[in-house]
């Protein structure tokens, strides 16, 4: 039997754009995501001879066929002819559920490349990722990590100057947000600010840190900051304590915070600790 072991990183979305809906159901997304330094730890047991199974340390994920880890673990045999001959997946969590940190599709990523490498590298990381596709829409950027401009519906992607050195605060309120039913609010005809994504990769390009918070922007942070309230509190505390740029990631409900240092990054996770019990600093990855 043989452990594998593979660091799963959450992903920020700095921007997100909404731009319709297609034929098939999903939505056409314009999105630059960074990955950060929360992350959980995967561990792989092949070869235990036993039925597959999955153990996670947070309470509420699923175990079952329906965790994208294992979904991961069957797309990537099945595509590649493998037979691991048992499997144990087990996911030590820190990434919060529910949170648009991509938390799922985090570990989904961790699982295809550590078979990947366990099975001496068939797949190109490119390869890899557009298989992640087929477990989910945020599984192919969490293949390839760093900086990136996300398109389609998550499986078009290109790589993007590295994000200029910060610290990002993360804090995840209480409540949690229907992916479907936000997709089901957003009217994309009716969407009054967008993100400037090309304004985003220049900012990047020219390593410009304030240039990029500038450029932070996602289409559902008004839509969940009406009904939510706090999340202008969390922002109003992140923005009073020298934060370049706070919003909402991905479907929520987290919101992030860019510093430009630690020193800053501790203050305002300080602030938000009076509150929030779920309060990260992390750097980009
Ligand atoms: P996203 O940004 O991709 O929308 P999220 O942060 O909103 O992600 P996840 O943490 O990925 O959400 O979890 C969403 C749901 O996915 C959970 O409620 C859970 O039922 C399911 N899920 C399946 N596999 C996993 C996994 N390995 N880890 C966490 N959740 C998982």
């Amino acid at each position: 039997m043989t452990t594998l072991y593979e660091g799963a990183y959450a992903k920020l979305n700095l921007t997100l754009d909404v731009l319709g809906k297609r034929k098939d159901g999903y939505h056409d997304l314009q999105s630059v995501m960074q990955t950060i330094s929360i992350r959980d730890d995967v561990e792989i047991d092949i070869g235990t001879g036993k039925e597959w199974k999955l153990l996670c340390s947070m309470e509420g994920i699923p175990t079952d066929r329906r965790n994208l880890a294992m979904k991961a673990a069957a797309v990537y045999c099945d595509a590649l002819g493998k037979d691991p001959g048992g499997l144990e997946i087990r996911i030590h969590k820190r990434i919060p559920s529910g949170a648009g940190m991509g938390g799922g599709s985090a570990d989904a990523a961790a699982v295809l490349r550590a078979l990947n490498r366990h099975y001496g590298e068939p797949l190109s990381l490119p390869a890899l990722a557009e298989l992640g596709a087929q477990v989910g829409s945020d599984v192919p950027f969490c293949t390839i990590c760093g900086t990136a401009m996300v398109e389609g519906r998550g499986e078009r992607l290109r790589k993007l100057p590295d994000m200029p050195d910060c610290v990002f605060v993360v804090c995840k309120p209480e409540f949690s947000v229907s992916t479907p039913e936000l997709y089901q609010k957003i009217d994309t005809a009716a969407i009054p600010v967008r993100p400037d994504n090309r304004a985003m990769e220049s900012a990047l390009l020219a390593g410009d840190l304030e240039a990029v918070a500038r450029q932070v922007y996602n289409v559902f942070d008004p839509v969940v900051t009406a009904e939510h309230l706090e999340l202008n509190y969390i922002k109003s505390i992140c923005n009073s304590y020298g934060s370049l740029a706070q919003q909402m990631t991905g479907s929520g409900s987290a919101v992030f915070a860019i510093l430009p240092s630690f020193e800053y990054a501790a203050v305002v996770c300080n602030m938000l600790k009076e509150n929030y019990p779920q309060v990260y600093i992390a750097k980009p990855v």
